[in-house]
């Protein structure tokens, strides 16, 4: 898989996207895997910039699809698990081999990203941790405010009535 589809999915080319192709090649390659067609890959990441577009075109693992997961900690790390080999391998972004003052020259930088060494950017680890749950279908229900459907995880109580989150939230507002 190119680059070029890459930008091609993303709409730009930018340091963010290159890091985030790298990072998804050395886990896949660590993981010794193909692309996911359904859930037997899983990814969780820890930030939701740029570089996730990358991931979720490389490995497959979506949003939509529910295996791919946003851990909000502002880390340019991304985990990877194999369902099938119950393996995982946690990539890390420390760009510690770039050049001072590369970050600059966009363009140098974006080539830098795709010529380099994977160790010149990235540190690449096994975990022991296990993946992830599997994405569950959940039942809907009426919202007994608004009348729309929602997913039963996200059912709210309030004042005897089973609603959605944004109806409870404007019940308590006023
Ligand atoms: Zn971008
Ligand atoms: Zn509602």
């Amino acid at each position: 898989m190119d680059y070029s589809e890459i930008v091609e999915f993303h709409g730009h080319s930018c340091p963010g996207l290159a890091i985030g192709y790298r990072m998804s090649l050395a886990a896949m390659a660590a993981l010794g895997v193909v692309r996911s067609g359904d859930e037997e890959l899983v990814a969780v990441v820890e930030n939701d910039a740029c570089g996730v577009d990358a991931l979720q075109y490389v490995s497959g693992c979506t949003f939509g699809k529910g295996n791919l997961l946003f851990r909000d900690f502002g880390k340019n790390v991304y985990t990877l698990y194999s369902r099938r080999s119950g393996k995982g391998v946690r990539v890390v972004f420390h760009g510690r081999g770039l050049p001072n003052g590369l970050r600059e020259d966009k363009p140098a930088f974006i080539r830098f990203l795709q010529e380099c060494r994977d160790d010149a950017i990235l540190s690449v680890t096994a975990t022991d941790a296990p993946p992830p749950a599997p994405a569950r279908i959940r039942n809907s229900v009426s919202c007994q405010i608004c009348q729309e459907s929602v997913m039963d995880s996200r059912l709210r109580e309030i004042a005897g009535k089973t609603v959605c989150m944004p109806c409870a939230e404007r019940q308590v507002q006023v």
